[in-house]
């Protein structure tokens, strides 16, 4: 047999099927994208789905507040179609970069489709945790599907029944927080956490919070403050305090032990994810799971029933 002719025949159903030229020109046509957090790149994989090769460059347990960028970082920013990150601050150290980078490439600060007037204001600056209020997700979420949109118009049916598949799928879950935390009697609805990554959530879901390092956890924490926070627990009555896996349980760890002290009962209520998602094999591995293991172990430990989502 000839050689053209043999090669014909083992390449033939290749190309029938597409396996050499249409999943390689697929592979070409995917988005490149960079975010910084998991929760967003979480977000943007469900509204792209297979039209793009989504990169979170901050993984488990890590902070954003204090994160700084590396060389590897910045080759993977460089490399992206669309660099997707939180903006108001929560990336404190890397706005330079995207200040600089949003000169010749697409650079969105997801918050910025959220309305001033839904932001909360602390001092001079604007709190960046958004995500805790389902309803704010849901507007980054049409964000994110318009950015796509306009990057790749060709796929813009994709992109738009994708979102809204994910859209139901937040409606559903913001209904649920409201029913899991309307569980709790409302003296007992404060929420003390490491840093106050959950002003959003109190405001949406009905709870008072307290987070001992401020919005930032670049802030500080005095004794004075300290020894307000214990008069409020042992006022209020309340069972159970919370750390985060992305900041330092030392002040946490102290205020349990000063209240302890005091002979009277505090617990640390389990572990809240604030400001990263939790391991990939883990329930908070994506962002609607990350909500419902909080929103858990919220409810368990104020309700002084221990973490139930082991
Ligand atoms: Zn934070």
């Amino acid at each position: 047999m000839p050689l053209f002719q043999k090669i014909l025949q083992t390449i033939g159903p290749l190309l029938l099927t597409g396996v050499l030229f249409g999943q390689s020109s697929q592979a070409l046509a995917q988005l490149k994208i960079t975010t910084t957090t998991g929760m967003i790149a979480d977000l943007v994989q469900n509204i792209a789905q297979d039209k793009a090769e989504v990169q979170a460059l901050m993984g488990v347990g890590v902070d954003p507040h204090l994160y700084k960028a590396t060389q590897g970082d910045i080759r993977k920013l460089a490399r992206a179609d669309i660099i997707f990150y939180n903006g108001l601050h929560l990336e404190g150290k890397m706005q330079s970069i995207f200040d600089k980078m949003a000169r010749t490439q697409t650079v969105v600060a997801v918050t910025e489709s959220i309305p001033e007037n839904n932001l909360i204001r602390y001092d001079q600056l604007h709190d960046p945790h958004v995500w805790f209020d389902v309803t704010l997700w849901q507007l980054v979420a049409q964000k994110v599907a318009k950015t796509l949109i306009e990057k790749d118009p060709k796929n813009a049916a994709v992109y738009q029944r994708n979102l809204e598949l994910y859209q139901t799928k937040l409606a559903e879950l913001h209904t649920w927080v409201q029913t899991e935390m309307a569980k709790v009697p409302l003296p007992k609805r404060l929420l003390i956490t490491a840093h106050d990554a959950f002003g959003y959530f109190g405001r949406t879901y009905g709870l008072e919070v307290t987070g001992l390092q401020g919005i930032s956890t670049a802030g500080e924490f005095g004794l004075q403050d300290i020894k307000q926070l214990k008069d409020l627990i042992v006022k209020r009555g309340i069972e159970a305090v919370f750390v985060e896996s992305s900041v330092s349980p030392k002040f946490i760890e102290s205020l349990v032990k000063g209240v302890q002290a005091e002979g009277r009962s505090l617990q640390i209520g389990g572990e809240l994810y604030s400001d990263a998602l939790g391991p990939k094999d883990s329930s908070a591995a994506d962002y609607l799971g990350m909500v419902r293991h909080n929103v858990n172990t919220i409810r368990a430990g104020l309700l002084g029933k221990g973490n139930q989502n082991e």
